[in-house]
């Protein structure tokens, strides 16, 4: 018999855990700076809020969930998203009763029936932000460069923001009457996957890439055209909010998001030095979701970026994380009266914070310098039965090749002396 993991998930292994280890210490960091504080959500939900709160017509809730029966009986989905479990939970919690604006963020695998290409698993990893009980456009201009000096603090300097505003139950509707009645007027230079759309999800046909279909988006009627005051006035806020953080954005009018429960800002992180134009990350404003899932009105705001896509991007573009394995110690020892001293010592060393290995196979000392030099290690020192004896070993740079005589009853302060260790 032989195991495999499931179609669609992978083993992150070492020396990668490194670099995740790395983007969530960062993410943690970056988003305490903006004082966004970590929530944790099952990891399933009751099937119902992802149909409510991701909304029945999309391509995650039709085709996408992992669904299954509970032995209670009780439809359970895994999560495909964050959203909607944190607006379940801030509601659920009563967290409203609060001091607000609610700044929240998390880390974690999201699930989904897809079908698995580059970059792409049925169990990927998300981290995200959500703003919530606040429709403040500098809130707005907040999330937007929480997430580009995320992305810039990897590494990832050329991008670009595209920016818009989706309306919201007031001027949006009238837009997209006005898009259909153009796009029905179009109708025949569009592809049968628009066609089909026009009366069910008309903003999606903004979204096509076919060259027949641009030809007649060009001239769609814009949405940012459309906007009532209000929502002008908030999209003209978000503006000069990013433009006191001097962030340069384009305005796409053509960014728009199918479900009803979008409002206002939407946006876009793209790659520019990728060629072929990547959007890295995306999010934007969901004034209308908690009202889906809880029959409230809640503004909210938020974005979600995948691990997984931004270490591709990483990779597209020969970054590496700053990331560090290999110990500062590797004591080769010789006996086992050696051994037993060196286990002690070795005890000492990790106490105090060194990286400290020994040798579990009871190899020559050859192999085990071999393995000092696989574990990448900072020094050796070599301890057998004379060393023991005259209290005295030497200590090897493995890198320069110097070597020190010292004391091994004084091995603790010579290692302090040697690694420069922050919190010693
Ligand atoms: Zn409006
Ligand atoms: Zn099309």
């Amino acid at each position: 018999m032989k195991f495999n993991a499931p179609r669609g998930t992978n083993d992150i292994l070492p020396p990668d855990t490194l670099k995740w280890q790395y983007i969530e210490k960062k993410t943690h960091e970056i988003f305490s700076n903006y004082n966004y504080q970590e929530i944790r959500t099952p990891i399933f939900e009751y099937t119902e809020l992802f149909q409510r709160g991701i909304g029945e017509v999309t391509d995650i809730v039709e085709k996408e969930m992992y669904t299954f029966e509970d032995k209670g009986g009780r439809s359970i989905t895994l999560r495909p998203e964050g959203t909607a479990s944190v607006i379940r939970s801030f509601l659920e919690n009563k967290i409203y009763g609060q001091a607000q604006p609610t700044k929240y963020y998390y880390i974690g695998p999201m699930f989904r029936y897809e079908r698995p290409q580059s970059g792409r698993f049925r169990q990927f990893h998300q981290l995200g932000v959500e703003a919530i009980a606040s429709n403040d456009p500098a809130l707005d201009a907040e999330i937007i460069s929480l997430g580009m000096r995320l992305l810039q603090d990897f590494g990832l300097n050329d991008l670009e923001l595209h920016l818009n505003s989706v309306g919201c139950g007031e001027c949006r509707p009238t837009y997209v009457d006005k898009l259909k009645k153009y796009l029905n007027e179009n109708k025949e230079q569009l592809c049968d996957n628009c066609k089909s759309r026009i009366d069910r999800n008309p903003l999606r046909v903004l979204d096509c890439k076919n060259d027949s279909c641009q030809s007649v988006i060009k001239d769609a009627p814009k949405i940012t055209d459309n906007l009532c005051e209000s929502c002008a006035d908030h999209f003209n806020d978000v503006q000069e909010y990013l433009d006191i953080l001097n962030l340069d954005y384009i305005i796409n009018p053509l960014l728009v998001r199918g479900l009803d429960y979008y409002t206002n800002t939407a946006f876009e992180i793209k790659d520019n030095a990728l060629g072929a134009q990547d959007t890295v990350f995306g999010g934007g404003r969901y004034n209308g979701l908690a009202e889906e899932i809880g029959s409230r009105d809640l503004p909210g705001i938020g974005f979600a970026l995948g691990i997984e896509r931004l270490l591709l991007s990483l990779e597209a573009k020969d970054i590496e994380l700053p990331v560090e394995s290999g110990v500062d110690l590797y004591i080769t020892v010789i006996g086992e009266q050696a051994k037993k001293e060196s286990f002690k010592l070795l005890d000492q060393l990790r106490n105090k914070g060194f990286i400290t290995e020994i040798d579990y196979l009871g190899r020559s000392v050859g192999s085990q310098m071999k393995s000092a030099d696989r574990m990448n290690a900072e020094y050796t020192i070599i301890i057998g039965e004379n060393e023991l004896n005259n209290n005295s070993a030497t200590i090897r740079n493995m890198k320069s090749g110097d070597e020190k005589e010292i004391q091994l009853s004084n091995l603790l302060e010579e290692m302090k002396q040697l690694v420069d260790k922050e919190d010693i």
